[in-house]
This record gives structure tokens, C-alpha cells and sequence, in this order.
């Protein structure tokens, strides 16, 4: 009879486990909750417990309970400290265990492989010497092998979440060519997947960015041996401390060009690290670790497509640019684009080397005080090795002065085995300069150094030419240079812009051959009509101008008049001239420009009123962009 009742037990256990797996969808912890329900009702018991115990956990937890408060504090020995001894006993039950005497009856079930379940029961203890040993052995059986099958389903299920996650992520590392978004997506499965673990990615290589992400450098000199290691050897290392209960797992990111890194996993609150992990980990560090390298590569081969493209484009500048200035803003705002630099300045030597004058077009700071200490400094080195320096803190390098700008960058412009002078790049920040960026300002600066020095030659070659070759008048530049000298030493000046009337009309009808011929005639009369202290140039095109230093107005009118008269008797084809004159007198704060610009704006005005007759500069025309 009795016998017939334990079956008719076992049979609704079963069948009540087997309604539970067949569910489907239940988590483990409902599973787990279902289970307590079930004995606590077949057994009439007060309350049950369940707990689980990890080789690598310390101890076991409680798992889930019939009791309405979970929390609650179990009177009595915790079965945290009895494990051990529990595990060992040969047999799968206890009656009134002396170890957990809180309890009335203890199964022990090898819920899996290092995984040992404990079902803790209170019950009446009447009813616990009803209970046949045969039934419990029975129940104990089948609740193991109920805890057996929901731990199997429920690391399946989660089994399946992680590779559909290592999938997903695997498609996107495939879909970005941008690194950061790699270690990025690294770190945020990691933290989906173990939410309780820590991580650091330990990178090797010198990339500035990952905002937001826990990356640390991974030095050759590094402390970390472990990690070092696994650098070096590209294998996994794990790491337990048994000090501060972490266990530590530090996988490689592999590519198969080289290791990229070390991807390490915290593990807080274990003796070891977690073995059913450890797989899932090592495959997104490989994955990781092919696409941190085709990010890279990729990153590499569009680096030297773009210096490739700055070498070809500033070649092409120094090439078709005439203007020296010119050639220097267009290299400097691309040097401090491309290097994200803060100064550039090219500084030229003298032929000795003892002195130095930087090129028109550097950045401002080259042209002040400090920038000297500088320049001299590196001066020094380069004439010494003809050598560039790339220096990463320069504070370290200037004995007592502190530095502005730490790092600093040095090219040397050699022509022909000569050193013509050398390129200067900073920033404030140590270390700011990649070794790839030094590299590729070398042979910026080498593809520079001839187009560089030959336009100087040309710049320098023009303005020794004080002759205009047509009219054998002055040069603009010569005629400007005497005019800024007068401004400085002389009490006052005038100065006459004369044009020809309608000269476009000789040329039409006389061809550009005798229009020349009108020219030169002009400037005979000009060169006869002045004295040998006053300067008559050509300003360009058919425009004269004549600049009397130190005369006063009336001078300037009186000679463009009598000048006006001869060209109207002494051109062939005949043509008549306006003249502009303008005068300064010290005091008034003029320059060149403003003095050029009133004879400029009186010519105009010539022009505009009937031609063939000198027009004073307006006496009224203020200048009104000085503030009060
Ligand atoms: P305007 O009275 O307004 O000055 O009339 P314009 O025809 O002289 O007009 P403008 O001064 O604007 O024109 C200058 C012309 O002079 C145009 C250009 O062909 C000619 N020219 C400029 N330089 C030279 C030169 O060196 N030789 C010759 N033959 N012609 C020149
Ligand atoms: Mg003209
Ligand atoms: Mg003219």
C-alpha cells in the first residue's frame, strides 16, 4: 500500500517536471522556483531551499526558495561552511543533518559536472520519520536529474544569446573600418554579456581617441608580466589573486599580421576563472583582433594616400607658384593641417651659417622674441650634424629654461651638400608628433628644397633688377624702396602717376611695335625733364610715375605741367598724358600707399574730367580710420 502511494509520488513528480521542460521558455530561475513549490507541496514541507555551489564561486548560494522573502536570514550553521563536508557524505539524503540542523531533511544532487545543488527542507519533524529512505532516494534522483536538465537547457539558451551576440558583433566589427568603433563594440558585448566583470583593453600601439574606453598602454617595460606575456606569446594567460579573490584573464588580440593588444577580464569574486567563459572570450578577442587589424591596415593605407596626395599637391604648388609668401602660407597651413601642428616656420641661413632670417609666410610666432631661443638653439644642432631632430619634450633639452613648445620637429634644407637652412614644426604638447609624421615632413621638406631655393633665387634676382629693360626708367620696386627711404629721412615729397591718353588707340592702329616706340619716347621726356636725386620708373603697363624726394607740391605740378607739353610735341604718333600728383609732409602719418593711392584717385579724376591735363590730389579727401 505504501509502496503503491511513494510511486503514485514519483509518478506526479515526473510528470510535473516533465510539464516544466516541456515549457520551453521558462528561465532557470523559474525553473528553480517550480521545483522548491513542487517538493514543498508533495512533501507537505514547511519551507524548501534550493542551493547551488561553483568549483570556482566560494561556497554556495541560495538559488531560489519557497519562502515569501528570499532575503530572509536563515537561522543556524549557513551551508556556505558545510559544503564541503556535505559533498563528501556517500549519501544523497539527510535526515535531521547535525551539520544543518536548521533543516529537517538535506538532498545532495549532482546538479552537473563541479556543480553541486543542496534542496534544504523544513518540515514537520513527525512527518520526516514517515518518509521512507527508498522514496527520498528516489526523489533525490529525479530532482537531480530535473536540475541536470535545466542547467543543460538554460547554458544552452545562454549559449545561443552569446553567439548570436558574437554574430552580431562579428558583422558589424565587418561592416566599420574605424577603429574606435571596434574596441568600442568589444567592450559593450563584454559588458551585455558579463555585466559583473571589468575590462581593459591594453593596446600597443600609439593611437590617440577611444573616448569613453577603458584603454590602457601596454609598455614593453610594462609591470604587468601576465599581460605581457600573453602580448608576447599570443596565448591566453589567466591571473588568480588569491589576495584580492580576482581571477584575471588576459586574451591576446590576434590578427594574423601580429598581436594588437591584450583584451583583460576581471572576474570579481573567484578563485578561478571561469572555465565555460574562457571559450566565448578567446573567440571575440580573435575576432576582435582581424578586425582592430583590417581597421588599422585600412586606416595605414589611407594615411599614405593622403601623404602621398600633400607631397604631390605642395610639389605642384612650389612648381607653378611664383610668389615665394605665396608658396610659404600655402606649405605652412598645410603642414599644420596634416600634423596638427601649432608653429611652422622655415628659418634661412646666411651663407657663413651665422645668421638667420625666417621666411615670410611662417607662422607669427617665428617672428617674435621668444621664438629665437628656439631657432638658435636648433641652429646649433642641425649646422653641427646636418641632421633633423625629432624631439618629444625639448624642456628636457634647454638647460634651465622652461619651454613653451615640448615637441619639436627640425628638417634641414640641404642643396647640393649646402645647408640653406631648415624647417621648424612645434606644438606645445610632449610627445605630440607621431614617428610617421617626422618621417613624412622629411621628404616634404627634401621634395621642397630645390623649388624652395630657386624661387628665393628668382625673388632675390628680381629685386636686384632696378632697371626696366623697355623704358631703361626704374623698377615699381626700386622707384618703392627710395620713396619708403624718403618717407624716413626727408621733411617732405611729391610724386606724379602719369598715363597715356587713349593708348590703346596707338596700339590699334600702330601695332604694338610703335606703341613701345611712344613709351620709350615718354620716358626720354621724363628722363630729361627731372634731376639725377629724382626718380622716374615705370609702374607698370603704360603707366610713369616720377617721385621728387623732398620737393614740395608745387614742384610736382610745375614738372608734370612742362612734362605735358613736351609728350604733346614730342611723341610720334603723337599722344598727350594725365598726370596725378600727390605730396606728403612729414607728420602726417603717411606711407607709401597712402601717397600712391592720392595720385592714383587725382589721375582718375583726370581721366574722368576730359583728359591730357595734371589733376592735383583732392585737399579734402580725409581719412577717416584713425579712432578717436
Ligand atoms: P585712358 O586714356 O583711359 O588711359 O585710355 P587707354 O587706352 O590708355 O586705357 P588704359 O590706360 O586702361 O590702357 C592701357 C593700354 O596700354 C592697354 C595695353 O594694351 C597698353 N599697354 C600697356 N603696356 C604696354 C606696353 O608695354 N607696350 C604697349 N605697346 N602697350 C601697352
Ligand atoms: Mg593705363
Ligand atoms: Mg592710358
Amino acid at each position: 500500500m505504501e509502496e503503491l502511494i511513494e510511486r503514485e509520488i514519483i509518478v506526479e513528480l515526473k510528470s510535473r517536471f516533465f510539464d516544466v521542460i516541456s515549457m520551453g521558455k521558462l528561465s532557470l530561475a523559474e525553473s528553480l522556483a517550480r521545483m522548491v513549490t513542487l517538493l514543498k507541496e508533495l512533501l507537505q514541507a514547511t519551507e524548501v531551499d534550493f542551493y547551488k555551489s561553483e568549483e570556482w564561486k566560494q561556497g554556495m548560494a541560495l538559488e531560489a526558495t519557497t519562502r515569501s522573502d528570499p532575503n530572509v536570514k536563515i537561522s543556524g550553521c549557513s551551508p556556505e561552511c558545510c559544503i564541503g563536508k556535505l559533498s563528501e557524505t556517500p549519501q544523497s539524503f539527510l535526515k535531521n543533518p547535525a551539520l544543518l540542523p536548521q533543516y529537517d531533511v538535506v538532498f545532495v544532487l549532482d546538479a552537473k559536472e563541479n556543480v553541486k545543488g543542496l534542496c534544504a527542507i523544513q518540515m514537520n519533524s513527525a512527518l520526516v520519520g514517515r518518509l521512507s529512505d527508498r522514496l527520498l532516494e528516489r526523489i533525490v534522483d529525479e530532482c537531480g536529474l530535473f536540475v541536470k536538465k535545466i542547467y543543460t537547457l538554460a547554458e544552452t539558451m545562454e549559449e545561443e544569446k552569446r553567439y548570436k551576440q558574437l554574430f552580431r558583433v562579428t558583422k558589424k566589427f565587418h561592416s566599420t573600418m574605424d577603429m574606435d568603433v571596434v574596441l568600442g563594440e568589444i567592450i559593450s558585448t563584454l559588458r551585455e554579456v558579463y555585466p559583473a566583470f571589468t575590462y581593459f583593453l591594453l593596446l600597443s600601439h600609439d593611437h590617440k581617441g577611444y573616448e569613453g574606453l577603458p584603454v590602457k598602454d601596454l609598455e614593453y617595460n610594462s609591470d604587468n608580466e601576465t599581460a605581457m606575456q600573453s602580448y608576447v606569446s599570443g596565448e591566453i594567460q589567466f591571473e588568480d589573486l588569491v589576495i584580492d579573490k580576482n581571477s584575471i584573464m588576459y586574451a591576446p588580440l590576434i590578427g594574423k599580421q601580429g598581436v594588437y593588444g591584450v583584451l583583460q577580464v576581471i572576474a570579481p569574486n573567484s578563485l578561478m576563472f571561469p572555465q565555460n567563459e574562457v571559450e566565448f572570450i578567446k573567440l571575440l578577442a580573435n575576432t576582435a583582433g582581424s578586425a582592430l587589424e583590417n581597421a588599422k591596415l585600412y586606416e595605414q593605407s589611407r594615411k599614405l594616400v593622403a601623404d602621398l596626395q600633400l607631397i604631390n599637391e605642395t610639389s605642384h604648388q612650389l612648381n607653378t607658384s611664383l610668389r615665394l609668401t605665396d608658396t610659404m602660407k600655402f606649405i605652412c597651413n598645410r603642414i599644420i593641417k596634416s600634423f596638427d601642428a601649432r608653429e611652422v616656420g622655415i628659418i634661412m641661413l646666411n651663407k657663413d651659417h651665422q645668421e638667420y632670417s625666417v621666411l615670410q609666410g611662417s607662422t607669427s610666432f617665428f617672428f617674435s622674441k621668444e621664438a629665437a631661443n628656439y631657432i638658435v638653439n636648433v641652429a646649433k644642432r642641425v649646422k653641427e650634424e646636418l641632421d633633423p631632430l625629432f624631439i618629444g619634450d625639448f624642456s628636457s633639452d634647454i638647460e634651465g629654461a622652461s619651454s613653451h613648445f615640448c615637441s619639436v620637429m627640425c628638417v634641414p634644407m640641404i642643396q647640393s651638400g649646402d645647408l640653406m637652412g631648415f624647417a621648424l614644426v612645434m606644438h606645445e604638447k610632449p610627445y605630440h608628433f607621431a614617428f610617421d609624421t617626422f618621417k613624412l615632413l622629411q621628404s616634404l621638406i627634401h621634395h621642397s628644397t630645390l623649388a624652395f631655393t630657386n624661387s628665393m633665387l628668382r625673388e632675390e634676382l628680381e629685386r636686384m633688377v632696378v632697371t626696366d629693360h623697355l623704358t631703361k626708367l626704374y623698377t615699381r620696386g626700386y622707384l618703392d624702396d627710395k620713396m619708403n627711404l624718403s618717407l624716413l629721412e626727408d621733411a617732405q615729397g611729391t610724386f606724379i602717376l602719369i598715363d597715356i591718353d587713349n593708348f590703346k588707340r596707338v596700339n590699334d592702329q600702330y601695332g604694338h611695335q610703335v606703341g613701345d616706340e611712344v613709351l620709350i619716347q615718354l620716358a626720354q621726356q621724363i628722363a630729361k625733364n627731372i634731376r639725377s636725386t629724382d626718380i622716374g620708373a615705370r609702374w607698370g603697363g603704360e603707366e610713369l610715375a616720377i617721385y621728387l624726394p623732398g620737393a614740395p607740391l608745387e614742384t610736382g605740378v610745375m614738372i608734370a605741367n612742362r612734362l605735358a607739353e613736351k609728350v604733346k610735341k614730342h611723341t610720334d604718333p603723337n599722344v598727350t598724358i594725365s598726370c596725378g600728383v600727390s605730396t606728403w609732409i612729414r607728420g602726417q602719418n603717411d606711407t607709401s600707399k597712402t601717397v600712391f593711392k592720392r595720385a592714383d584717385q587725382a589721375l582718375y579724376q583726370a581721366k574722368g574730367s576730359g583728359k591730357n591735363k595734371v589733376v592735383i590730389q583732392n585737399e579734402y579727401q580725409f581719412d577717416f580710420s584713425k579712432k578717436i
